[in-house]
């Protein structure tokens, strides 16, 4: 039988929807108790072999077929939905929310997708060549298999879009910048946003009164300083290749080098935008970008690895002590995201010897895993340290809920 809407367990719920260039990532939310109805991974779209797996209610299902575009992966996605008996265009889904990484300075809020956001998501691509394309080409299918359900983009960089002018801007000519939109973005903003709110409910403290530091470690990173909600100041820039060493990232780096590899290497702007994302970073220091293999060869005593190890520290250190300088007072600082949630030699390390700025670690604490948000820092340490599980699905879910129900 097929669920309707007045029996449907999907009532309610949001479909979010992260489209990269060949992977397409979705869950079913709930944004009100936070439950995760399905959840599922297309892989290797447009190749001969597609992987998918979704998950729905407790059961998985894994497929492997040819899948030549994003349309294709999620008419297979509503297939699958079927299969289980929920046909999800006529099951009350409430909204989309897509997952868009630059917003330019045309979005600074989740705005409902129409004709015109479309081809304003269009216009600014160029800003993020790697990234909005597939997000649109996710937008489109969407829209066509899921035509009566409204559709929120929530982007990545609002969070940043009201950065002061002197974190904003580059010094770079100034009709140059205007020209071609040049200026600080910042990105991981819905992660941000999350876990420094998060923060304050955890600690019962009200968001207006504090100043934070948020450090997102995953494959790709990025700090920022938030103070009373708003942030000041972000690592990454234009594009999210600023900033934090990160995985396969450079992270900041002399432009010259450009220049150097340019005219002395003979390589071409595209290869070193590919060295620079994505042989660049851990794996390029080390070669490997799995956190977890570094600490591992770091403990057994490989040079690369350590190496790599204090080159990610020191830069991230660095940018602790900016902004702390940049806030002024520190209340918080905030580990988020698959190393800063897992990895707490990490944690340990980038806060080590800071007791004279009241920054005090507890081992015990900070060895304890698990996915709740925790506090790791000392009853004796000034600044409250804690580590704040990310959830960048559910805060696009709630985003997309509440703009698609004051549009209706
Ligand atoms: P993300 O991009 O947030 O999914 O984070 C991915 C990164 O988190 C990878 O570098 C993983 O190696 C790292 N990571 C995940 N689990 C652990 C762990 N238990 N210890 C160290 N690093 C981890």
């Amino acid at each position: 039988m097929t669920d309707t809407a007045e029996n449907s367990p999907i009532d309610g719920t949001v479909l979010v929807v992260n489209a990269g260039s060949s992977s397409l990532k979705y869950q079913v939310i709930h944004p009100g108790d936070e439950e995760v109805v399905a959840d599922g991974l297309v892989e290797r779209i447009g190749e001969t072999t597609s992987k998918v797996t979704h998950w729905y209610r407790g059961d998985e299902v894994k497929r492997e077929c040819e899948l030549a575009d994003h349309q294709a992966a999620i008419a297979l996605v509503l297939e699958l939905f079927q299969d289980s008996g929920v046909d999800i265009a006529e099951s009350g889904l409430s909204a989309v929310g897509h997952r868009v990484v630059h917003g330019g300075r045309s979005f600074s809020q989740p705005t409902l997708i129409d004709e015109k956001v479309r081809s304003e998501i269009e216009r600014i691509s160029p800003l993020a060549p790697l990234h909005n394309p597939p997000n649109l080409v996710g937008i489109e299918a969407v829209s066509k298999l899921l035509p009566d359900v409204p559709a929120v983009a929530v982007f990545d960089t609002a969070f940043f879009s009201d950065l002061p002018a002197e974190a904003a801007n580059y010094a770079l000519d100034r009709e140059v910048a205007e020209e071609y939109a040049i200026r600080r973005y910042g990105f991981h903003g819905t992660s941000h946003e999350f876990v420094s709110q998060l923060a304050a409910e955890f600690l019962e403290r009200d968001l207006a009164d504090l100043n934070q530091i948020v450090l997102h470690l995953g494959n790709g990173a990025s700090a920022s300083a938030v103070r009373g909600g708003t942030p000041i100041d972000t690592t990454m820039g234009m594009t999210p290749l600023e900033g934090l060493v990160m995985g396969t990232r450079t992270g900041d780096i002399d432009a010259g080098i450009v220049f150097q590899l340019s005219r002395v290497g003979g390589m071409s702007i595209d290869e070193i935008d590919k060295l620079f994302n994505k042989q660049s970073g851990l794996k390029g220091l080390c070669g490997e970008n799995d956190f977890r293999a570094i600490l591992e060869r770091v403990e057994a005593g490989d040079e690369d690895a350590d190496r790599a190890y204090r080159v990610y520290l020191h830069r991230l250190r660095r940018y602790i002590g900016a902004y702390m300088i940049e806030l002024g007072r520190v209340d918080t600082i905030i580990f988020t995201a698959g190393v800063g949630e897992n990895a707490a030699p990490v944690r340990a390390d980038s806060l080590a010897d800071l007791e004279g700025y009241g920054i005090v670690i507890d081992p015990e604490r900070n060895a304890v895993r698990n996915g709740e948000p925790r506090r790791i820092s000392a009853d004796d340490s000034r600044v409250e340290v804690l580590v704040v599980p990310t959830n960048e699905e559910l805060a696009i879910a709630r985003a997309a809920s509440s703009v698609a129900r004051s549009a209706r």
